[in-house]
Parts: C-alpha cells; structure tokens; sequence
C-alpha cells in the first residue's frame, strides 16, 4: 500500500484525532505535524483520552501509527553552541520526543541546524553532541531533514548528514528526504536511480525514513527552499511520480508540504492526482473552486 499524506494542522480541542480526520479528508494514509507552533515553545497538554480515540480510529482506517510523523520546531538549532541557546534547544527537543512517545509516534523529523557563522566542522560537532545527549534519553527516532542550503543550513550534502550519523553513538537516528531540498541542494532529481546508487555507496538508504514529497519554485542547485505544487515546478511530475511510486522505498511515508493555493489546502486533489499518476494541469484552479 502506497503510504501517502501531507502536513497537517494539531489543534488544542482535537490534538491527534483532528490531526487524522484532516488527513482522512484527503485520502490520506499517513500524516505529518507539529505538536505546537513551529516558531514557538508554547505546548498545551496532551489529551491522553483524545490521543486514544485517534489510536482506535487510526485501526479503523487501517492507518499505522507508526508511519505517522511529528516535525520538530525549526527554532531548535543544535549547530549553534551559544551557551543559553544550545541547552535551550537540547532540553526542548527532548520534550518534544518525549510528547512523541506520549502520542505513540516513533518519528520525529529535525532540521539538522544552522552554524551561524561558526563554521561548518564546529556545526556539525554542536549537532552531533547534542544528540548524543538527546538520543539516549528517548525511544523517538530522530530523523535529520536534507536541506537546500539557504544561509548556513547544515545538511545540504550528504557527506553532511554521513558526518552526523558516524558521530552518534545510538541507533535511534535516521533520514529525512526533502525532494526540493534536494534539487536545491544541487541532487538532480530528474535521475532518482542515480541519486539513490549514491545513498546506497554511502550506506545511508536503510537509514531513510521518510520522505517530503515537494516541486521546487527554483531550478537545481538554487538553495531557496520554496515549496511548489507537485507538478508545477522544476522538479516536474514524472520525477516526483517516480520517486513515490519507487519499488525500493515502497514502505517509507511520504509527505507533501506543498503550498495552499489561495488559502486552500490542495493535498485531497494532489494524492488523488498521485494515485492516478496522471498530471492534471488545472489542479489549482479546481483546489481554489472545491466546495
Ligand atoms: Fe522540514
Ligand atoms: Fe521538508
Ligand atoms: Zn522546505
């Protein structure tokens, strides 16, 4: 079964369970959210009762809890070891695996960091401390995000994220592919085979875990990070289609972070364009026209 979703929204009143009736809305069978605000710290309660319900219903509609994802804040940076920064950040990311556990959610999507002029060697190293730190105390797998590479992001290369991965002394670390961050990055999405015979060189293919389907508003190599509609951007939809139909990641969830258009969401339309895999040129006009 093809595992496919998009991000979601997590609201006080309805936590887990509003997070899946959105993601049932669109034909989902995975999802992807932040447990609060991504900018801020401010975390309300879990419900223990509301998080049961959304396990129940999840069996229901034949949703593995276990495909399911949790983004962590893009405040936390484990690059910068500026001293109140670097603890806050370690401490609050450890709270974030633990409301994981709570949800029975095993993954959990981290934006490498951002070196802030330190440099890329001691970047990689604050990283690396800090999830020797973070890792033991939790059962989450942390999964870092490839990323384009805008400003100082670590994480833009692969020899980035192996750096990672050989640094950590635990098991419970993973990858998160981004498929604009990539061609961002400079991959060149359009030969996916290619691009997968170097995962596998690396021995970093069995450490993926889940994938963000996105287009890229910019050409290769531009390291913007700007998110397009699958199929309207440089990426195009016979590379994207490809990549999420791929025999050898057929069991990875894949997330699309794609744009609203217009303020609505596009993803019911977008997966069943996925599942049909059939372009449909006037997606956006029929998303701004739904209902
Ligand atoms: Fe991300
Ligand atoms: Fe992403
Ligand atoms: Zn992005």
């Amino acid at each position: 079964m093809l595992k496919i979703g998009s991000h979601v929204s997590f609201k006080k009143d309805t936590q887990l369970l509003g997070s899946l009736d959105e993601a049932l809305s669109y034909g989902s069978t995975t999802f992807m959210f932040y447990t609060g605000a991504p900018q801020n710290t401010n975390r309300i309660p879990l419900s223990k009762d509301l998080t049961i319900k959304a396990w129940n219903k999840m069996k229901e509609n034949n949703i593995n809890i276990k495909d399911v994802i949790v983004h962590a804040p893009y405040i936390i940076n484990l690059a910068n070891s500026e001293e109140n920064k670097y603890q806050f950040s370690i401490n609050f990311l450890k709270q974030e695996c633990k409301r994981c556990e709570e949800l029975g959610i095993e993954k959990l999507v981290l934006h490498p960091g951002s070196h802030v002029g330190l440099g890329e060697e001691l970047g990689l190293k604050n990283i690396i401390n800090a999830l020797n730190e973070i890792l033991p105390t939790t059962k989450t797998n942390i999964l870092l995000e490839t990323m384009a590479g805008k400003g100082t992001e670590l994480g833009k290369t692969l020899e980035q994220i192996k750096t990672i991965i050989n640094g950590v002394k635990y098991l419970n670390i993973g990858i998160c592919l981004d498929t604009c961050h990539l061609s961002d990055a400079g991959y060149d999405m359009s030969d996916f085979d290619a691009f997968l015979k170097k995962l596998e060189d690396m021995e970093l293919l069995n450490k993926v875990k889940c994938i963000h389907i996105n287009d890229s508003k910019n050409p290769l190599g531009a390291h913007k990070d700007r998110h397009e509609n699958i199929g309207f951007g440089y990426l195009g939809f016979d590379a994207l289609i490809k990549i999420i139909h791929h025999k050898k990641l057929e069991n990875i969830p894949k997330i699309l972070e794609t744009p609203y258009v217009d303020e609505h969401a596009p993803y019911k339309l977008e997966i069943e364009m996925i599942k049909n895999k059939e372009f449909d040129k006037d997606l956006k006009e029929k998303v701004i026209n739904e209902k």
